[in-house]
């Protein structure tokens, strides 16, 4: 057997460790005789993995009782139509900060449901910055401010938690679990699993109980934070795989240390990769300094003609997934948790190597 590195912006790499446990309990999770995916999700053995799971999770990222921590389906994109149907309430204002393509996809699901203010947005820079604070013109009544800190396609992340009166919302997708948080500055967070906590079809949301039974009738029982919130996220039948495979996850995050261990090698990754293209002379990033995605790598090619040869190139090297987005074009390098710093090491080497040969 032999595992490339894979740089995918999600599904993306999971942790060889986490395939290996997986893998060796597929048949027979702990001599019960059957396999996870088996299990009715209201027997013993699985809420012991459910409940696991959160616990885990609030460990790690020091998540207070007045929290509820929900594992939903949707995907992140459902939270985009969630949070406002439930919290928008009876003002029907939220502030929104436009950073991107999921910001905008977020903002534009919030206008179905009221008034939605944009209150800044780096538009002007073809979105490689982060507008400052001190140029957001907030709302007063608006119900929530929500922001992307992690923007996946543009490789732009927020170097701040921002300031606001109303509760914060944040949608940490693509940099959740990539270093410590102050969960108690948020209103809500929520972030799709499929990069840094497991394999998709999970979407973890972590909302402060305050903020929990303010959806208007309307709102249909699936769509209600307090249904999940109520019923320990067990209302229906949950992804009961994917959300014991973000429980391995979660224990694999704490073996190597934790999330201050994770911001340590998280740091050292990104710095390599920017250096080295800030070096080369070959390849560029555009963002600001300060803004740059310790997740996301986006780079261009001095010519971008190149760009195929690049990538056919990178992939016989087993360094899979560098394509960038669709809508963007270039390369992108997707280092999450679970892609080794040995993986960063070794794209290196190979993008010396390929700016050798054609720079
Ligand atoms: N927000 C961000 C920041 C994302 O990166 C993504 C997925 N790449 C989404 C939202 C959408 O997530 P999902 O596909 O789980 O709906």
């Amino acid at each position: 057997m032999s595992r490339a590195f894979n740089f995918c912006a999600g599904p993306a790499a999971l942790p060889e460790e986490v395939l290996a446990q997986a893998a060796a309990e597929m048949l027979d999770y702990q001599g019960r005789g059957l396999s996870v995916m088996e299990m009715s999700h209201r027997s013993s053995d699985y809420v012991a993995i459910a409940e696991t799971a959160e616990q885990d999770l609030r460990d790690l990222l020091g998540i207070g009782d007045d929290y509820a921590v929900l594992f939903l389906q949707g995907g992140a994109s459902q939270q985009f139509a969630m949070v406002p149907m439930n919290l928008m309430g009876n003002q029907g204002v939220a502030d929104y900060i436009n950073t991107g393509q999921w910001s905008a996809k977020a903002i534009k699901e919030a206008r179905r449901f009221g008034d939605v203010n944009v209150v800044a947005s780096s538009e002007d820079t073809r979105f490689t910055t982060v507008p400052p604070q001190a140029s957001w013109q907030l709302s007063d009544n608006a119900a929530y401010v929500h922001y992307t800190p992690n923007e996946t396609i543009g490789g732009v992340e927020y170097s701040f938690i921002p300031e606001t009166r109303a509760p914060l919302v944040a949608d940490f997708s693509s940099s959740i679990l990539s270093r410590p948080l102050d969960v108690s500055r948020f209103g809500l967070i929520y972030a799709g699993a499929q990069k840094n906590i497991g394999p998709a079809g999970i979407c973890v949301v972590i909302v402060r109980r305050d903020l929990l039974g303010r959806a208007g009738p309307g709102v249909p029982t699936m769509l209600d934070y307090r249904t999940h919130a109520e019923n320990d996220s067990m209302y229906n039948t949950p992804p009961t795989y994917s959300w014991y495979l973000a429980g391995l996850v979660f224990k694999w995050l704490k073996a190597q240390g934790g999330l201050v261990a994770m911001e340590q090698t998280n740091r050292r990754k990104a710095e390599k990769l920017y250096g080295y293209i800030d070096g080369s002379g070959f390849y560029s990033n555009p963002v600001e300094p300060i803004s740059r995605s310790w997740m996301n790598v986006p780079f261009v090619l001095a010519d971008d003609s190149l760009d195929k040869r690049f990538l056919a190139e990178a992939d016989a090297a087993g360094l899979l997934n560098l394509k960038g987005h669709r809508s963007v074009g270039g390369m992108r390098a997707s280092i999450y948790n679970a892609v080794p710093e040995a993986a960063v090491d070794a794209l290196i080497a190979f993008m010396k190597d390929f700016a050798q040969r054609h720079g």
